[in-house]
């Protein structure tokens, strides 16, 4: 199969690329290596193992020969690095513990003691805190991009800033960055770039075609997708790649375990198909509430009343299934009535799942722009349930409300 293999469909790719049942006595689903270790047949081989090899053919692009140990690379979770290279059109993918292992490992690649990062503040809220506390520590420095254009980024340019953090869009507030816009200013400035691409995941949005260097995932979210993995993935440039791989890869060694990596394999094999689902369900969900007289406002990229259409225009293909909105009534009693009283959404921080799920919180304005005041959002997951339970589920809500 895989030597055959040649289409850059992604429907094809998610189903086929990396499987190769003639390596596994036909499984037609890669088996789960459930080992630390690969054991060699001579000491030759194994202190040969790491000479660099001119083809690349290899566990992780050819950086060796032969898998030696799971924390370097185990072929079950090879299958789902190999899709999702491919899918963000990286070179190659590396899998982790879970997305912040992924995040913090990317963002510890590209800094140095006394560096500073630029981020925007809608920003995840973990990524937040291990850029502004934790990293401190090491004498890290974060500014704030006060939204998304390349000019509020050249704004926050310090001469020792190395890295700009990215997320678009953002997972509560779905605010976008300029991507290729604000790739172009890091590249002039030698500062890497990072995007966050979990919301809109490889089918719908490729940052490293914009020029950023290193893309994350939470695979926990919509890559794995059915809410039974904690996963993440860091995809770049060969180059960038390796360096990730001996250093923040093995040295810190966050690694999947391969029975998780057979699990996200098999969440990917049917990711076009979730998230077209999720795709229809959402919009359906997002206008019909854009339409409620008890809504006052959704923030969901597309909407009529889009901040950023001309983001949404260039940068997404598609929509996936996370939203907010806000009620016309902004108390914070008010927005956890309404999601107390629905009964198909779970009450839970996560998403990308194959369920719907609900969460009301109130939003510092600092997430909106400067001298914004708060806002109470409620955010909703909308999961692969019929859309019309899941409307009618909302819609008497609001009118309990
Ligand atoms: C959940 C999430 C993460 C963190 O992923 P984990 O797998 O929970 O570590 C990172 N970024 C975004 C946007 C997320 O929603």
């Amino acid at each position: 199969m895989s030597t055959r293999f040649d289409s850059r469909n992604a429907e094809t790719v998610c189903a086929h690329l990396g499987d190769d049942p003639a390596q596994h006595n036909g499984a037609v689903i890669t088996p789960i290596y459930q080992n630390s270790l690969f054991v060699m047949e001579t000491m030759d081989e194994l202190v040969a193992n790491y000479v660099p090899n001119q083809e690349n053919t290899g566990p992780v692009g050819g950086m060796m020969r032969k898998f030696d140990y799971t924390r370097t690379a185990n072929p079950t979770t090879e299958v789902a690095e190999k899709k999702i290279a491919f899918l963000e059109h990286g070179d190659l993918a590396r899998c982790f513990s879970s997305g912040m292992a992924a995040i913090s490992a990317a963002i510890m690649s590209t800094l140095h003691a006394g560096d500073h990062v630029v981020t925007v503040r809608s920003v995840y809220s973990p990524a937040h805190h291990f850029l502004t506390d934790y990293l401190q520590r090491y004498g890290i420095s974060v500014g704030f991009a006060e939204g998304g254009s390349v000019a509020d980024f050249e704004r926050a340019v310090r001469p020792n800033t190395r890295l700009f953090y990215l997320e678009s869009p953002s997972s509560f507030v779905m605010e976008q960055q300029d991507l290729e816009g604000i790739a172009a200013l890091a590249k002039s400035r030698d500062i890497a770039t990072i995007c966050d691409n979990s919301w809109a995941t490889p089918l719908y949005q490729r940052p490293l075609d914009f020029g950023v260097d290193l893309v994350v995932h939470s695979a926990t979210k919509y890559l794995g997708g059915h809410s039974d993995i904690v996963a993440g993935v860091v995809v770049g440039k060969r180059e960038r790649m390796l360096k990730l791989v001996r250093e923040e890869g093995l040295l810190l060694g966050a690694v999947l375990d391969p029975f998780s990596g057979w699990l996200l394999t098999r969440g990917l094999r049917t990711l076009p198909v979730r998230l077209a689902q999720h795709a229809q369900n959402a919009a359906t969900i997002a206008h019909r509430l854009f339409e409620h007289k008890s809504v006052a406002r959704v923030y969901y990229p597309g909407m009529p009343d889009d901040k950023q259409p001309g983001l949404t225009a260039k940068q997404l293909s598609g929509r996936s299934g996370l939203l907010s909105f806000e009620l016309k009534n902004t108390e914070l009693t008010a927005a956890y009535k309404l999601v107390n009283s629905l009964k198909y959404y779970g009450i839970g921080y996560s998403w990308g799942g194959f369920e719907s799920l609900a969460l009301a919180r109130r939003v510092s304005g600092e997430m909106f722009g400067v001298n914004e005041p708060d806002r109470v959002l409620i955010r909703l997951h909308i999961g692969l349930e019929h859309v019309e339970d899941l409307w009618h589920d909302l819609e008497s809500a609001l009118e309990r409300n």
